[in-house]
């Protein structure tokens, strides 16, 4: 058995350095060619509505299963697509997987369900914004989904080219949720001089529920400013019944996390549409997914 586990750990070290050494090396040849070989792929987190306690929507998430080292987490890649000036093509890349799933997406979601694409921070000033935005709403269903644009403090730093595409992306029909809200450096500031729809409050928050009483006062009041501001709000990382029960108890109005559901594949998704007990706590028999 510890030969097993030597062996073990030594194989695991092994592929991690190799993901380590190729990345390093040619990060951006390597990322480039994933695309054409079709190494990525998206998942799909379920959001449900805290009233109803239904699903409303889903989160896309992108996935990289490299050959050789395995599934490498999107923060390591897309911060690697950053710093290579390769965002554009993987997010072009990830609108046209969603597109590609769409027709299935619109079978298992009900008609308004949210759609919710991560923006990572430098595209939404890249000069093509408008233009990959425009052609992955043309290659969707029309008016099935409603699309919500997920952006962190950091996509603001041009207050005024930000604060305009904020308003053209309002008027093609977009909703725009602050992502990891309590992250970053000066939210409350971006709060104030951006129109955003949804506030989604950072698992950091979350996972604090009932276990530092020093963090609840934070988060009621992260939460009343939202109401003041009428934000719609969203819960991330719920992880436990006592989480969703308080933030369902403060009219926290939707909630996402591995309580709910982990992120699914498609064909996780079609399968949880026919049999959702297998997929959804079965403690929480209410939360179904209705064609
Ligand atoms: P995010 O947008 O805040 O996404 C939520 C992350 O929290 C996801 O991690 C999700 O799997 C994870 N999560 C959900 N529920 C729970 C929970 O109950 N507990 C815990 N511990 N974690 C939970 P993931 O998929 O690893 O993504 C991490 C981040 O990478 C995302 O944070 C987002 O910023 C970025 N990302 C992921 N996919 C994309 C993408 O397609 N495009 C861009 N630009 N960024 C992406
Ligand atoms: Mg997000
Ligand atoms: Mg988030
Ligand atoms: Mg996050």
């Amino acid at each position: 058995f510890t030969l097993l586990l030597a062996v073990m750990s030594a194989l695991i070290s092994c592929v991690l350095c190799f993901y380590i050494i190729t990345l390093r090396r040619h990060p951006g040849k390597e990322l480039l060619a994933a695309i054409r070989n079709n190494q990525f792929y998206v998942v799909y987190q379920p959001v449900i509505d805290s009233s109803t306690m239904k699903i409303a929507g889903v989160e896309a998430l992108m996935r990289w299963k490299h050959p050789e080292a395995g599934e490498i987490p999107p923060d390591v890649f897309i911060h690697f697509a950053e710093t290579q000036n390769l965002i554009v093509p993987l997010t072009r890349h990830l609108f046209k997987l969603i597109a590609h799933d769409a027709l299935t997406l619109q079978n298992v979601l009900p008609p308004g369900s949210r759609l919710g694409v991560n923006i990572a921070p430098g595209h939404l000033h890249a000069d093509s914004f408008c233009q990959d935005i425009r052609s992955f709403v043309s290659s969707l269903p029309a008016s099935h989904f409603q699309l919500v644009l997920e952006m962190t403090e950091r996509d603001m730093l041009n207050e005024k080219v930000a604060t305009q595409l904020f308003d053209w992306l309002h008027e093609e029909g977009f909703l725009i949720a602050i992502d990891d809200f309590g992250t970053g450096h000066s939210a409350l500031i971006y709060l104030e001089r951006f129109r955003f729809d949804y506030l989604k409050i950072d698992r950091g928050f979350i996972a604090a529920i009932g276990t530092e009483t020093i963090t609840s006062p934070v988060l009621d009041t992260v939460l009343s400013l939202a109401k003041r501001m009428h934000l719609t709000t969203v819960a991330e990382g719920v992880e436990t019944p006592e989480q969703a029960s308080w933030l369902c108890e403060r009219g926290v109005n939707y909630l996402q996390g591995y309580w709910i559901s982990r992120p699914l594949t498609l064909m996780q998704l079609v399968a949880a549409h026919d049999e959702p007990a297998k997929y959804f706590r079965s403690s929480q028999p209410s939360i179904t997914i209705q064609g």
